[in-house]
């Protein structure tokens, strides 16, 4: 059997056929258009799975990877920063145009399996992926499989609170992770800091600037805060980084010793590392929860 994963991003939509040991045999990518609509990005999902269903020499299995988080009473997708794909029931939908079996996984879950399996993760048996880049996600891995919790919600780490009097989020809640150390969150506190707009590699690469150093000082207090939090509940093997924001070396080393000095232990050596699948995470994640 060969696999199909789909990678629905908030800009593109990527594609890949691999063969059962999840080696590619085609990969495809095509814009998402948001502007056109839900119905225009149903039919684009249905086109491309089609053209990959024709390169198969195979039965084929389908898996989609999302953004935001499916609600476990409804099997409609909530909390999307694609916006036009909230209250939608895309995984119903598709298996409707497609007459195909569908499943389908949020992007952060998605990630954490193909880096768990695949990647970076390959020998641990408990791994906390985490996504940081424009929106902030998280995903929890037990011995190979995604663990999803009673309601669905488990490894929702960017809307965990940091500062109980803090950020408005657009979850409604306040002081949300997403709020400080999102892609667009870090270059807002730069803006206000600095009084420049600058996008966060541009920041990175400024670092002469009077400002630079309580910025990240700012940056590195909610990152470790908030994946320190992460190990005294669930102690993982490893944490992996994904998104824009882990191509950030003093992540691992800076932010590697700012989380040991918060977690409630003194033998902490949980190793903090980078992907290793990269961009790549999404569609073979998909491929695997097929
Ligand atoms: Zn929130």
């Amino acid at each position: 059997m060969n696999r199909i994963g789909i990678d629905l991003g908030g800009t593109k939509i990527e594609g890949i056929l691999t063969d059962e040991n999840y080696q590619s045999i085609t990969r495809k990518r095509i814009p998402t258009n948001q502007e056109e609509g839900y119905n225009s990005i149903l039919e684009s999902i249905k086109n491309l799975i089609l053209e990959l269903v024709q390169e198969s020499n195979d039965k084929v299995s389908i898996g989609v990877c999302t953004p935001g988080a499916l609600s476990l009473s409804s099997s409609l997708i909530k909390n999307s920063n694609t916006q036009c794909l909230i209250g939608k029931d895309l995984q119903n939908d598709l298996k409707n145009i497609l007459h195909y079996n569908v499943f389908i996984e949020n992007d952060a879950n998605c990630f954490a399996l193909a880096e768990a399996k695949l990647g970076a993760g390959k020998n641990s048996n408990l791994v906390f992926g985490v996504i940081m880049g424009t929106g902030v996600g998280g995903g929890i891995i037990i011995d190979g499989k995604i663990h999803h919790g009673r309601t669905n919600i488990a490894g929702e780490w960017g809307h965990h609170c940091l500062h109980a009097e803090g950020n408005i989020c657009y979850c409604g809640n306040k002081g949300c992770v997403e709020t400080y150390i999102s892609g667009p969150a870090l270059e807002r506190q730069w803006s206000q800091m600095s009084g420049l707009n600058q996008s966060l590699p541009e920041i990175i690469q400024n670092s002469d600037n009077p400002n630079f150093g309580s910025w990240k000082k700012s940056f590195l207090d909610n990152f470790s805060l908030s994946l320190s939090n992460v190990i005294d509940i669930l102690d993982p093997d490893m944490i992996i980084l994904g998104g824009g924001l882990s191509n950030i070396d003093f992540l691992y080393d800076e932010g590697k010793s700012s989380i040991y000095e918060k977690v409630f232990s003194d033998t902490i050596d949980t190793p903090i590392v980078k992907n290793q699948l990269g961009d790549s995470a999404g569609v073979f994640g998909a491929c695997l929860i097929s």
